[in-house]
């Protein structure tokens, strides 16, 4: 950030007294610009034991197997959320079960929600996000051509919920190399 978003004068990245982390101020108007992480809100759809899995049509990670999911939206709470990327990136209806898993992104900044989703009907339809549409048996899931951390997390949470026969939400968290 170079410029105020609310009176576009100049902001400085400085630490201001009683604040653990430096961030970017506004000697103008005096204005603090917090930068805190984005949450992303997704299911996992299931239909007679099966995920469901979309191979993506856009970058990143295009080609790759991906849960539904994406950024949430103002004004909505991560349920809404959560449906509503099924229903843009798949034209699926499903019920949220529970929240299976809630994974940190810590260098992105990001933080990924899943929730186990009962498809409704089996009923999907192609969109330019999803170039391909399958459902998978637990033995068959595509390992290797798996979208994102956050996405092995929750199929793994999954997986280790149907073993033990539980609904236990999982909590975890990757943290990318520094270099
Ligand atoms: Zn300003």
């Amino acid at each position: 950030m170079n410029f105020c978003s609310h009176c576009a004068c100049p902001v400085v990245f400085e630490r201001i007294e009683g604040d653990h982390l430096p961030r970017y101020i506004c000697h103008t108007c005096q204005k603090i610009h917090y930068q805190n992480p984005r949450v992303i809100v997704g299911c996992l759809p299931v239909f007679n034991g099966k995920v469901l899995l979309c191979r993506r049509g856009i970058h990143p990670q295009l080609g790759f197997w991906n849960l539904v999911g994406g950024f949430m939206e103002n004004n909505e709470n991560i349920m809404e959320g959560a449906a509503r990327e099924a229903a843009e990136e798949a034209h699926i209806d499903l019920e949220l079960i529970h929240l299976l898993s809630v994974f940190t992104v810590s260098r992105i900044n990001q933080v990924h929600i899943h929730f186990l989703a009962e498809m409704k009907t089996p009923n999907f339809e192609l969109t330019p996000e999803s170039t391909e549409i399958a459902f998978f048996d637990p033995k068959d899931i595509p390992w290797n051509e798996i979208a994102f951390q956050s996405n092995l997390f929750a199929l793994r949470s999954w997986l280790e919920n149907l073993a033990n026969g539980q609904y236990k939400t999982h909590v975890g968290s990757y943290e990318l190399p520094t270099f």
